[in-house]
């Protein structure tokens, strides 16, 4: 079995799309959304209708939950949280109902999906160090944990209470270790590189294949301005920041 891992679409309608195209040419058996479907971009509606029909199964992001007035948002930058109350304004009240009713995790065999951390998956925590990553592994006893929320694509690897931070575009998994698995940013990437990013996951070889999809950049940038949206979250797309 293969699955497609999205996260973090954040409004952006083009990024969306052409992921999907490019998953719509491999053959996975599903596609799961790790969260963040809305929030910052000018397509929130769009986005959470085509993930409503695509995925198979889509998990809460803090930015969906903070668009249905579900989360606490003080701790929002300015900008985050101007365009939450956008959001909010935008979105039909069956998308908003979709929205709010999105689960917060989802374990099946040997993975756990999850948008932030899966010990305490509503408290949108970050896994950004070793010592919060270890905190994690203790958490879980499963093969491996897949995330999204800090946009930046990386595989923590971890035995003996030891863990690895290791960025490349492919991964197979080794028998007596576990894994955190951060699938990056659909919309809104952060880690320098402003292509799209998505994963798959072969779930019998246990191996995990990074892909980066260059999109049409310019219409989201002009679709945010339109919007009225700040300008700065047009701004930081082509960094990738
Ligand atoms: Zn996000």
């Amino acid at each position: 079995m293969k699955i497609a891992i999205i996260s973090d679409i954040h409004g952006n309608l083009e990024a969306l799309e052409t992921v999907l195209s490019h998953i719509n040419k491999q053959k996975v058996d599903k596609i799961v959304c790790l969260g963040d479907i809305v929030g910052y971009g000018s397509n929130p509606n769009e986005c959470a209708e085509i993930i409503r029909e695509k995925c198979q199964l889509a998990l809460a992001g803090n930015h969906d939950f903070a668009a249905a007035d579900k989360t606490d948002i003080s701790y929002f930058n300015p900008y985050a949280k101007e365009a939450v109350m956008w959001t909010r304004r935008k979105l039909t009240p069956e998308n908003l109902e979709y929205i709010s009713n999105l689960p917060l995790d989802y374990y099946e065999e040997e993975r756990i999906f999850v948008h932030a951390i899966p010990s305490n998956p509503g408290s949108w925590g970050y896994i950004m160090s070793n010592m919060e990553a270890s905190r994690e592994f203790r958490f879980f006893a499963h093969k491996v944990c897949f995330v999204g929320h800090s946009h930046s694509p990386v595989v923590i690897e971890y035995k003996d209470n030891r863990c690895k931070f290791i960025r490349r575009p492919e991964f197979h998994f080794e028998d007596d270790k576990r894994y955190i698995v951060n699938v990056g940013s659909v919309g809104q990437p952060r880690d320098g590189d402003p292509k799209a990013c998505y994963i798959t996951y072969d779930v019998d070889s246990r191996y995990v294949q990074y892909y980066r999809l260059k999109y049409d950049l310019e219409t989201t940038q002009k679709k945010i301005h339109l919007a009225g949206l700040p300008k700065n979250l047009a701004n930081r797309l082509e960094f990738g920041r």
